[in-house]
């Protein structure tokens, strides 16, 4: 056998199995005319070789991302480097519809490609090979992983029975806004607030009907307060809100408004008709309190100071100057 003939057998094999790989192969001249186009390309675009053996891709595919692709490509040809994109910068480049019966996630093929520098024989770069890869498995895997993470780590945060944040989680944003604010000094409340007797409530009406005047509670609360605003449930009918941007003043308004908005609902529960109220304490932060739980603390004292008072009432915690070293 001549070295010629084995050179051309290597030659024919190499173009079967560039044919059939399942990876999409394109060659591109400088002009960003098609040049190879294999069975994969074939398959998902509905060309054939010869219908696209030397057409502009652009003009074959206004989809594409003319700007974004050529930077790429040109970048590839003047520097004779590799170039790299994956489906997290860009889902596809080639909008191929999607045919694995996975899920209903992917309407299009999601590719990574690569495009690698082809050398004539001289030396001198005259082509282009964009490798696209079909990564749809892996991308579905991986966003479908993200949002079950994403669900997940809301559920870890929220109060089940109210949907507000669980005391865990909003004990660590109370943390964060203590740090935040005694850096910017902007006003920053907390309000702490109780339902009244509540435990007459389960005992006259049963610990279901307790339930829906939680919820109810927590419903009024997040229909009064500003969407910036921190709420969470502190304990079994304890609540707790952080108001940003807010004087103690104002906070005073806030929780009158509340409260009276809790005086006049009334929970319906089977045949039955609940009415009940709250009491509130306020705190404003303050530069001498060490840390958020002073800050919880203050909030706390106030709200006991309403119970002992007669309930259904706000209290203001006292203002403690801070001290002198602020
Ligand atoms: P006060 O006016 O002093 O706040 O009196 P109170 O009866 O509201 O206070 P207390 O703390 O003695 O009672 C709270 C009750 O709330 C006791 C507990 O059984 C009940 N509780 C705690 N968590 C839940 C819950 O998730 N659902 C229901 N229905 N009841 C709860
Ligand atoms: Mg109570
Ligand atoms: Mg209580």
């Amino acid at each position: 056998m001549s070295r010629i003939q084995v050179d051309l057998n290597d030659f024919h094999w190499m173009i079967e199995m560039i044919q059939t790989i399942d990876v999409g192969l394109v060659v591109l001249d400088q002009k960003y005319n098609i040049q190879t186009w294999n069975t994969f390309m074939e398959a998902h675009s509905g060309l054939r070789p010869d219908q696209t053996q030397g057409k502009n891709i652009f003009s074959l595919f206004p989809d594409l991302p003319e700007t974004w692709l050529r930077n790429k490509v040109d970048a590839v040809f003047m520097l004779n480097n590799r170039a790299f994109t994956t489906w997290e910068q860009r889902p596809h480049v080639f909008k191929f519809r999607n045919y694995r019966p996975i899920t209903g996630m992917a309407d299009y093929m999601y590719q990574n490609i690569t495009i690698i520098p082809l050398k004539s024989l001289n030396g001198e770069i005259t082509h282009v090979s964009l490798i696209i890869y079909d990564v749809t498995d892996v991308a579905i895997n991986k966003m479908q992983l993200e949002k079950a993470n994403t669900e997940l780590s809301q559920v870890s945060r929220t109060d089940g029975l109210t949907q507000l944040n669980n005391r865990r989680y909003w004990e660590e944003r109370a943390q964060e806004e203590y740090n935040r604010n005694i850096r910017t000094k902007q006003p920053c409340s907390m309000v702490m607030f109780d339902i009244d007797h509540f435990k007459r409530i389960n005992d006259n009406y049963g610990h279901l009907a307790g339930d829906q005047v939680i919820r109810q509670t927590a419903k009024l609360l997040k229909e009064t307060m500003r969407n910036t605003d921190i709420a969470g449930r502190y304990g079994g009918e304890e609540f707790v809100v952080i108001l940003i941007d807010t004087t103690q003043e104002n906070a005073m308004t806030f929780c009158e408004r509340i409260r009276r908005m809790i005086e006049q609902s009334v929970v319906k529960w089977e045949n039955e008709t609940i009415q009940y109220t709250i009491s509130l304490g306020v705190s404003e932060l303050n530069a001498s309190f060490a840390n958020h739980q002073q800050w919880l603390e203050h909030a706390d004292n106030a709200l006991y100071h309403s119970k002992e008072n007669g309930r259904n009432q706000t209290t203001m915690a006292k203002k403690t100057e801070p001290s002198k070293e602020n």
